[in-house]
C-alpha cells in the first residue's frame, strides 16, 4: 500500500457534485473578481468566525503583509513571533521592514508566553501569534502582557481555522486574524486564496481599499495598495467547503484521535493538547530523536511524511542578514530536528489510517 502524506483530491471527491456545480455557475456568470460569490463568502467566514468582518485576499502571505502594513508596523519597529514557525509569517514582517525578534516555543510547539516580555523593548510594536499545526496558542498568558505593554496583537491562523481558546475563535483576540485558503489547509481553496478577520470597521475598510490598487471607487486611488484580490472561483469553491466544516473537522478529529490512542506513546512524542486550547488538526506532528530514520523507514513501507519545518527562518539564507547562528534558538532547533507529519488529510481510509499505525508501531528503536 501507499499513504501518501496527504492526498488533496480525496477533499474534492467527497463533495464533487457541489464544487463543479459551483465552477459551472461562476464560469457562466460572467464576472470573476471581487462579485457576489466573495461577497457572500466573506459573510458566512466572518460569521463562522465570529466576528464583524472578513476581507477576502489573494493569499496568506498576503494577508500577514498588508495587516502589519494597514496598522503602521514598518522600519525600526519589532515585531515578537515565534521561532519555529513557517517562513511566512516573518515574511509578513520583513516585507515591511520591520524587524522579527523570534521567541522560543513551548511543549506543544507554539509561542512560550513565558519568554516573551524579556524579550520586549522600546521598539517592540507588535507580537504575530501563530497557532501552529491546528492548535490554539495560549492567548490568556498572551493577551496579559499585549495589554500590560500596550502592543498590537495580529494573529496567523493560515493553519488554524476553526481552533479555539477557552471558548473564544482564534483570529479573534488580536487586532487582526491572518487566513491562508492554500488547497492543503484546513480550509483550502483550489489555487491561492487568503483572508483578514476583524472587528474593527477601519482596519477592515482599509484593507479592504488596499487589495485593489487603493481604490475605493474606480479610478479614485486614496493610497498606494496592492492587487490582492480574492476571485470569485475560489470564493465560491470556498464556500462549498465551508458549508461541510463540521464534518471535515470531525473527520481529522476521528482520525488523530486514532493516532493518539494506537500509535505507540513509548516510541514517539505524541502531540499534547493545552488546558482550554481546542486542536483542528491541520498536522499531526510527532516527535523522535531518530527522525530521519524514522522517515527513511516510513518511506521504504509506502508512507509519506513531511517536516513542518527541516529548516528554522533564523537559519535559512533569506534571513542570513539578521546575524543568528547554528545555537542562538536551541529549542527551535531541536524541533526542526526532531518533529514528522504523518498523513492526514481529508477523506483517508480506515485501511490507510491501519497501514501507517501498524508500521510505525513497528519501528524499531
Ligand atoms: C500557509 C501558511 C502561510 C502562508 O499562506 P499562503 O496562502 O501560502 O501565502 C502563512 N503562515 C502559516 C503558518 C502557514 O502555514
Amino acid at each position: 500500500m501507499n499513504v501518501m502524506a496527504n492526498t488533496l483530491d480525496r477533499g474534492f471527491y467527497m463533495y464533487q457534485e457541489e464544487f463543479e456545480q459551483k465552477a459551472l455557475e461562476v464560469l457562466r456568470s460572467g464576472w470573476y473578481v471581487l462579485g457576489r460569490e466573495v461577497s457572500s463568502f466573506e459573510t458566512e467566514f466572518a460569521g463562522y468566525i465570529g466576528c464583524r468582518h472578513c476581507v477576502g485576499l489573494a493569499s496568506g502571505l498576503d494577508a500577514l503583509w498588508i495587516a502589519f502594513r494597514i496598522l503602521g508596523i514598518g522600519a525600526g519597529d519589532e515585531v515578537l513571533v515565534q521561532g519555529n514557525t513557517y517562513i511566512a509569517s516573518v515574511m509578513g514582517i520583513t516585507m515591511n521592514g520591520a524587524t522579527p525578534v523570534f521567541i522560543e516555543p513551548d511543549e506543544y510547539y507554539n509561542l512560550d508566553a513565558s519568554k516573551l516580555e524579556e524579550k520586549i523593548t522600546d521598539r517592540t510594536k507588535a507580537i504575530l501569534v501563530v497557532h501552529l499545526y491546528g492548535q490554539a496558542s495560549n492567548m490568556g498568558e498572551i493577551m496579559k502582557i499585549a495589554n500590560k505593554y500596550n502592543l498590537r496583537v495580529v494573529e496567523d491562523c493560515a493553519q488554524s481555522h476553526g481552533a479555539k481558546f477557552n471558548g473564544q475563535m482564534t483570529g479573534t483576540f488580536g487586532d487582526i486574524g491572518c487566513f491562508s485558503f492554500y488547497p492543503s489547509k484546513n480550509l483550502g481553496a483550489f489555487g491561492d486564496a487568503g483572508a483578514i478577520v476583524t472587528n474593527d470597521d477601519r482596519i477592515a475598510e482599509d484593507v479592504r481599499v488596499f487589495r485593489n490598487y487603493g481604490s475605493e471607487k474606480r479610478y479614485y486611488n486614496k493610497v498606494v495598495g496592492a492587487n490582492s484580490r480574492l476571485d470569485e472561483l475560489q470564493a465560491g469553491l470556498l464556500r462549498v467547503r465551508l458549508k461541510h466544516m463540521d464534518q471535515l473537522e470531525a473527520q481529522k478529529r476521528d482520525i488523530c484521535e486514532r493516532y493518539l490512542r494506537e500509535l505507540d506513546a513509548e516510541k514517539f512524542e505524541l502531540p499534547k493538547i493545552r488546558e482550554g486550547a481546542t486542536h483542528i488538526w491541520h498536522q499531526f506532528v510527532i516527535k523522535s530523536d531518530r527522525r530521519d530514520a524514522l522517515a527513511e523507514y516510513l518511506k521504504d513501507k509506502g508512507i509519506g511524511t513531511i517536516i513542518h519545518y527541516p529548516i528554522p527562518p533564523h537559519l535559512s539564507e533569506a534571513y542570513q542578514y539578521l546575524g543568528f547562528r547554528e545555537g542562538s534558538f536551541p529549542i527551535t532547533e531541536e524541533y526542526a530536528k526532531s518533529v514528522l507529519s504523518i498523513p492526514l488529510f481529508y477523506g483517508m481510509r480506515e485501511e490507510e489510517q491501519d497501514y501507517v499505525i501498524h508500521w510505525m508501531n513497528r519501528f524499531q528503536e
